[in-house]
């Protein structure tokens, strides 16, 4: 009797758990250590297979990995060994691991661990001081109420769950990112048609990671998704996993992840992923504290998915850049989708969604009200729309008009949660000529990669943006590139200076970019014919951005003179060859810029099509820096392959197949 009610007590567990967990931490910290072996010894271990678990630590740079059975290193025997690998392999080195573990060679788990500490050790020495002050809590508590079950709970996630009763969110409900919906449509039919996908043998992605501004629908996105795809969703925000206890947030996160798998198909979402993914040692504190223990629970409970147990978590942040390199690894977020500030048709298209259902004077025009609102997030309309419901409710009329309209606009700009600027027409019209030159002189140029897109809309510092991108993955680049790259710089100034007869400030970071690697070309890269292939300065890294303090200067006077010559020379080099393309094709130019101030953004398609007449210019100024030294005049040698396309192509092109360089190879080695 006596006895029975003694175990009923919570308090009684509590010490007991203790107790316990101190017993077993002494066990675990006592364990067999870990055999150090070289790094390519590791590797070679997983190649070979026959492996139990392996564990990555990203801080430590250490793999450790737990052999079935007892091997050979040099004079010992271990089933425990342990590599410190360089900073730099770290994903080389994980990827070995998804290599190992995807081909069979790993029976238990493979996980990366961002902090060493076993959770346990740290759990129990956080949580001692409080466990005694929560039991005394306790104690009080079951005294004067009866009873203190809910403050067990505070290991328990506080996901909201959204099940087929909540009012849904659809696809239709957000406009204007297309791009984002497709992406996400796809995720849907995973979780729908498992069964399609797999047939094929296609990986289903475990996690995909929203990110843009602040504003811009991540957050409706993840809930469209919920919507479409009629599964459970698990909604949580990153900010309640960091509480002040430590272990709880690794509790919430496994007990979230169990959740979802046990009511799989499921989505988990996790809203403002920042505030537990941030790069470690960024916050203060440092060390392995409660948010690294977060972390690492959900990366754990990431490699633990298996892709068929139909769990995908969603993720969103505003600040991609601060995640933790550990997030973005392969086999975690393997979707990457950009959610922008929409431009003049998505804010249309947003307008319309918001406006659905609302009482509109008959000459209200929503196009007019898009037409004002660059930079405008799709939050921002919202919020628009529903000032002027607000203002017209307010003076009791029956229909929104667009005076309301045009007074929510003020309001939504002036209010504290505008951040992006509003330009004014000229201002707008010097932004567009500015990415046209930059976009223009991209595309005449024989080494530029080709132009992605244009767009005159506010992004952070910058007025509007080029965005070039290149079609393949590049190591190097050649001295030709470095040239087209400094004249694409410099083209948006060029377009000032052309049309507006000055330079404006717009253009200031152009200018220091370009600057940067001219310096670079010179003093780093040896591509001044004068001053020869020799490295200047030894400022290690970054000898080009004017950090000199603590640097010494390992030139005279006369080279830092001719340094800055010959960088100003290849400045106006490239300023020149960009003013001759903007006065060559001012007219499209000019189509650019009327396409730019009309739709915002402008497409790579667009510019092929304005640009049609553009014809690619000769290469500037090649490389002269021989001195006597005499390039040799024979071509690089064919592989055999390209050997045989060049033969086929002959035969295809018939009798005149001998025209061109190519023949003078097939003559045989010399
Ligand atoms: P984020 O999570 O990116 O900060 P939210 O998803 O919270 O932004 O967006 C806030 C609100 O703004 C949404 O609830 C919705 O009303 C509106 N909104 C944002 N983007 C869109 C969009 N693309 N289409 C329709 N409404 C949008
Ligand atoms: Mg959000
Ligand atoms: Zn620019």
């Amino acid at each position: 009797m006596e006895r029975t009610r003694f175990f009923r007590r919570p308090v009684v567990w509590i010490i007991l758990v203790i107790i316990g967990a101190i017993a077993l931490s002494s066990f675990f910290t006592s364990g067999p250590s870990y055999h150090k072996v070289d790094t390519s010894v590791a590797l070679d271990q997983l190649n070979q297979g026959d492996i139990k678990k392996v564990v990555v630590q990203d801080k430590e740079q250490t793999l450790r990995i737990d052999l079935n059975n007892p091997k050979k290193f040099g004079e010992t025997e271990a089933t425990r060994i342990e590599a410190q690998y360089p900073y730099q392999v770290g994903d080389q080195v994980w990827n070995k691991v998804l290599e190992a573990k995807a081909a069979g060679k790993i029976s238990g788990d493979a996980n990366t661990e961002v902090s060493s500490d076993s959770v346990f050790l740290t759990l129990l020495v956080n949580l001692l001081p409080i466990a005694v002050l929560v039991i005394l809590l306790l104690l009080f508590m079951s005294q004067m109420q009866g009873g203190g079950s809910r403050v067990l709970n505070f290991g328990k996630s506080k996901a909201k769950v959204i099940t087929k009763d909540t009012p849904k969110t659809t696809f239709a409900d957000v406009a204007g990112s297309e791009e984002a919906v497709e992406e996400l449509q796809e995720i849907k039919d995973f979780l729908q048609n498992p069964a399609k996908y797999q047939a094929l043998g296609a990986k289903i992605p475990k996690g995909v990671l929203l990110f843009g501004p602040p504003g811009t629908g991540k957050t409706l996105l993840a809930r469209a998704v919920a919507g479409e795809a009629g599964v459970p969703f698990y909604s949580i925000s990153g900010s309640d996993f960091v509480e002040m206890f430590v272990g709880v947030g690794a509790s919430r996160v496994r007990d979230l992840f169990e959740q979802a798998k046990s009511n799989a198909p499921a989505i988990v979402f996790v809203d403002e992923i920042d505030a537990v993914g941030r790069h470690r040692g960024a916050g203060m504190g440092g060390g392995h504290d409660e948010r690294e223990q977060t972390l690492n629970q959900l990366l754990v409970e990431m490699d633990g998915f298996d892709t068929k147990g139909g769990v995908i978590l969603i993720a969103a942040t505003n600040r991609p850049d601060i995640l933790d390199p550990a997030l973005l690894r392969p086999g975690r977020f393997d979707r990457q989708i950009a959610v922008d500030t929409p431009d003049m048709e998505g804010r249309k298209a947003i307008l319309r969604v918001h406006a659905k259902g609302k009482p509109f004077a008959p000459d209200v025009d929503l196009d007019s009200v898009a037409r004002r609102t660059p930079g405008f997030t799709g939050a921002d309309l919202a919020n628009v729309i529903n000032e002027s419901a607000l203002l017209t409710a307010r003076h009791d009329k029956r229909a929104i008009s667009n005076d309301y309209l045009e007074e929510s606009i003020d309001r939504v700009i002036a209010g504290p949660q505008r951040r992006t600027r509003v330009m004014s027409d000229h201002e707008k019209k010097i932004t567009a000529y500015h990415e046209g030159g930059h976009a223009l002189v991209a595309w005449a140029l024989p080494h530029s990669a080709p132009v992605h897109k244009v767009t005159i809309l506010s992004r952070g510092r910058s007025l509007g943006h080029t965005l070039v991108l290149p079609t393949e993955d590049k190591y190097t680049q050649t001295r030709a590139e470095m040239i087209d790259t400094l004249a694409y710089a410099l083209g948006g100034r060029a377009a000032e200076e052309l049309v507006f007869h000055e330079p404006t400030t717009g253009a200031g970071n152009d200018i220091e970019k370009a600057s940067a690697l001219a310096r670079a070309m010179i003093t780093q890269y040896g591509m001044s014919s004068k001053l020869g292939a020799v490295k200047y300065g030894t400022s290690g890294d970054e000898p080009f951005l004017g950090r000199t303090m603590g640097h010494e200067r390992d030139y005279s006077d006369a080279v830092a003179a001719e340094i800055d010559a010959e960088v100003r020379a290849l400045i106006e080099l490239a300023h020149d060859e960009a003013w001759e393309i903007l006065v060559e094709y001012r007219d499209v130019l000019d189509s650019i810029v009327l396409e730019l101030m009309e739709k915002e953004t402008i497409s790579q398609a667009d510019m092929a099509r304005i640009c049609a007449r553009v014809v690619k210019r000769p290469p500037m100024a090649p490389y002269n820096g021989f001195g006597k030294r005499q390039p040799s005049t024979e071509p690089p040698v064919l592989t055999p392959a390209e050997k045989e396309s060049l033969t086929v192509q002959a035969a295809a092109d018939g009798a005149e197949a001998t025209v061109g360089g190519s023949s003078t190879n097939s003559d045989g080695p010399r």
